[in-house]
Order: structure tokens, then C-alpha cells, then sequence
């Protein structure tokens, strides 16, 4: 069944939250997917031991809605990624935008009808929408590059990439670790794990943080 709407919003990260309120506010029916199971964008995938912010808490701020911004309180100038998740789903309630939301539900086409002046729209999940504006906020870091090195396929034991990382998380005691990319993210990983790395031969783990741009 394809759904009508005036205007749908693709993702849930912080770009997200915003469209899909601010659009709601002007009384367009709005709508809006996501690829991963709940919002956070950068701040559900990338959860790596050592993720944080780089830059100060209160600049990642809704600065739009007084309440919102002085009932939350970071606890750490920089805080960690639990709780900048914490604080996207804080938002996230509080507009009560999850209901306008689905989830792990990924656009594959969106093709424009020039005759009619709208979009069709569908997901992997096969839902269809037609709507008449579509927000492509995707991310400028949201697609980790995976594929990269030679001899890669061969690697006899686990690569991960920081922006998919488990949510379980890994058990790096004592294990090898090659990490690959000294960019925030690699100084980040580096740091927090390598108390726990070590340097014995049983097993080894690799892990990766290049993105594509
Ligand atoms: C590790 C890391 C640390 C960072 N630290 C900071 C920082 O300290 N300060 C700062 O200002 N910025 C930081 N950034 C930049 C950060 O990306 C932005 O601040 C901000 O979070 C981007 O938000 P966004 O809403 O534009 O996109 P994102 O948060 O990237 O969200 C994009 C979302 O789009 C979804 N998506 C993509 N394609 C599709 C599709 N086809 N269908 C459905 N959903 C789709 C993805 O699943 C993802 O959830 C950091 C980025 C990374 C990766």
C-alpha cells in the first residue's frame, strides 16, 4: 500500500529531529524513515569503546525550544555516546516524533514525476509513499567504507568498523589489535582499549574507522 503525504524525511539523527518537528509545526503531514532500529544517526551507530563528542555539549543543543534545552543537563563537557543516544531519545519523547517514525526501514528509490510535482518513494522494507517533498538529510559520515584493503576477505579473525559497531560490544582482553585510521575516531578507540589489548599471540581483531564522504 503506498501512503500519501505532503512531505517525508529521510533518517534519524539530529538533522532529523528537527525537520520532521519543524514540519509538523507548519501542519504538513509528515513522515519520516530510518535505516537503523532507533534514532541517534552518528549517535546509535557509532558506539566504539571511547566514542564522545569533540566538541563541547552545548553546542549540540535544540537551542529551538527553551524547555528542551534547560531541562536536559549534560553530565560532562564532552560526554560519551550512551549518553548522547540518552539525549536524542530525551528529545526524540519529548516532541513526541516517534510515532511519525519508521524504523529499520532504508529508501532504495525515490523517483520525481515531473506531471504531477511529486515524489514516489520506497524503502527495503517495502513501503511506498507518495509524497511531494522529500528530505534527503542522510548524514555527511553516516556510510562506513568496508570493503578497502587487499587480503581482507582473508583475514582469519573479526573486523569490525567503529560505525557498526556491536551493540554488545567486543571482548578485547588481552586480544592483538590492529586499528586502522588515526582520526578522531582512531585516537578515541586507541585510548580505551589499548589498557585491556595486549599483546598475546591467542587471537587478534581488527578495527577499521574510514568512512565514505
Ligand atoms: C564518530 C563521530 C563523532 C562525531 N563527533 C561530532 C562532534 O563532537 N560534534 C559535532 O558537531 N559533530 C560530530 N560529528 C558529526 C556528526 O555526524 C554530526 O554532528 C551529526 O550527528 C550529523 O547528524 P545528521 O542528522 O546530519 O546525520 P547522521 O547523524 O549521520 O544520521 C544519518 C542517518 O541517516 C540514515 N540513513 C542514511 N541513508 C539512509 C536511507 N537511504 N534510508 C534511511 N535512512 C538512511 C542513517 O542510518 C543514519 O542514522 C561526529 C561524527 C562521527 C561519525
Amino acid at each position: 500500500m503506498t501512503r500519501k503525504i505532503d512531505a517525508l524525511v529521510i533518517r534519524a539523527g539530529v538533522a532529523g529531529l528537527y525537520q520532521l518537528h519543524q514540519l509538523r509545526e507548519t501542519g504538513l503531514e509528515v513522515h519520516r524513515v530510518e535505516a537503523g532500529s532507533d534514532v541517534g544517526g552518528t549517535w546509535y551507530w557509532n558506539r566504539y569503546p571511547g566514542a564522545k563528542f569533540d566538541s563541547e555539549s552545548y553546542i549540540y543543543q535544540c537551542l529551538f525550544d527553551e524547555r528542551l534545552y534547560k531541562d536536559w543537563t549534560w553530565s560532562e563537557r564532552f560526554p560519551a555516546q550512551p549518553e548522547i543516544e540518552r539525549w536524542m531519545h530525551y528529545v526524540t519523547d519529548r516532541l513526541d516524533l516517534r510515532k511519525d517514525i519508521s524504523f529499520s526501514s532504508k529508501v532504495t528509490k525515490a523517483v520525481y514525476d515531473t506531471a504531477r510535482g511529486r515524489w514516489a518513494v520506497e524503502t527495503d522494507n517495502g513501503d511506498r509513499y507518495d509524497t511531494q517533498f522529500v528530505i534527503g538529510c542522510t548524514g555527511m559520515l553516516s556510510a562506513p567504507l568496508t570493503d578497502r584493503f587487499t587480503g581482507q576477505e582473508t583475514f582469519k579473525d573479526q573486523i569490525v568498523h567503529t560505525g557498526r559497531y556491536p551493540k554488545e560490544g567486543l571482548d578485547l582482553e588481552g586480544k592483538r589489535v590492529g586499528v586502522i585510521g588515526i582520526g578522531a575516531t582512531g585516537i578515541q578507540v586507541i585510548q580505551t582499549i589499548a589498557p585491556m589489548a595486549g599483546a598475546s599471540r591467542a587471537s587478534a581483531a581488527m578495527i577499521s574507522s574510514a568512512r565514505r564522504t
